[in-house]
């Protein structure tokens, strides 16, 4: 999986919801040579409400890890990560798998106990920005899973904007990008930096729009939500792209030429 072209694609549902959602949503991503597949099986959530399938969804991913896409999924506790990374790269035999820390993820206890559960070649440790906007507590996850012995050349960056807090919002996103404060990062890091266009649109046609602004920059790829079903999605319903609005978007970003 190279992370180089500036349009690596991590694509698929927000949470894990059946093993037939997971099996139809690999299916149609490999179809398409999208390289990995996300779904989270735990959710953090700002209010109570439903917080993933947990355990019972591992063996979803791992028999979509043996159809011979990638996986990636969030995890909270290094326990979960373990897992995780026990049943996808022993049972399903997987070469890569991707685990993210989410924004919402800011314990440093976790973030190095995370880090230190799976230091294995065959996964990387994505860090999606905390909610506040501060480059210096980003950096400083980025430091903690390093010092905690992850090498640094399996960490990626992920931008999904940073929490509104009654800051201007014309365009009605649901969290903030700074696309600059991005660049900076990849640059003062020489990490990939990914960018979550779900995330910061929060609606369908949103998601389209933050998706061509962040083509005008330098970064690696994006994670974007899709779903088979968006309407019965449990979380996030009104930013996961349905699998027409996908091969759209795909068709974008693939026909976008980078300069
Ligand atoms: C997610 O990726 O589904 C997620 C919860 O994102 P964030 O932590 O960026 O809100
Ligand atoms: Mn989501």
């Amino acid at each position: 999986m190279s992370i180089e072209n500036g349009q690596f694609i991590i694509a698929g549902p927000c949470a894990a919801e059946s093993r037939e959602q997971i099996l139809t949503s690999a299916r149609f991503m490999k179809e398409r040579g999208v390289p990995v597949l996300r779904a989270s099986l735990w959710k953090p959530r700002t209010n109570p409400g439903f917080d993933g399938v947990g355990e019972e969804g591992i063996p979803w991913i791992t028999d979509a890890a043996k159809l011979g896409i990638a996986m990636a999924t969030e995890v909270l506790l290094p326990e979960q990560a373990e897992r995780v990374a026990q049943s996808v790269l022993v049972d399903a035999k997987a070469e890569e798998l991707i685990l993210w820390i989410g924004s919402r993820n800011q314990n440093h206890l976790n973030q190095q106990g995370i880090a230190r559960a799976v230091n294995d070649r065959r996964v990387k440790l994505m860090i999606k920005n905390q909610p506040w906007s501060d480059i210096s507590h980003w950096e400083g996850i980025v430091n903690h899973v390093i010092q905690a012995g992850f090498p640094k050349e399996r960490v990626i960056l992920c931008h999904r904007g940073f929490c509104p807090n009654g800051s201007p919002n014309p365009l009605g996103l649901r969290n903030i990008p700074d696309w600059e404060m991005a660049a900076r990062l990849k640059e003062a890091t020489k990490l990939p930096m990914i960018i979550d266009p779900s995330h910061i649109g929060g609606t369908v046609n949103n998601v389209f729009a933050t998706t061509r602004e962040a083509l005008r920059w330098n970064f690696d790829g994006f994670i974007t939500e899709v779903h088979p079903n968006p309407t019965q999605a449990l979380t996030d319903k009104n930013q996961q792209l349905n699998f027409e609005q996908f091969d759209r978007w795909l068709n974008m970003v693939r026909n976008t030429v980078k300069i």
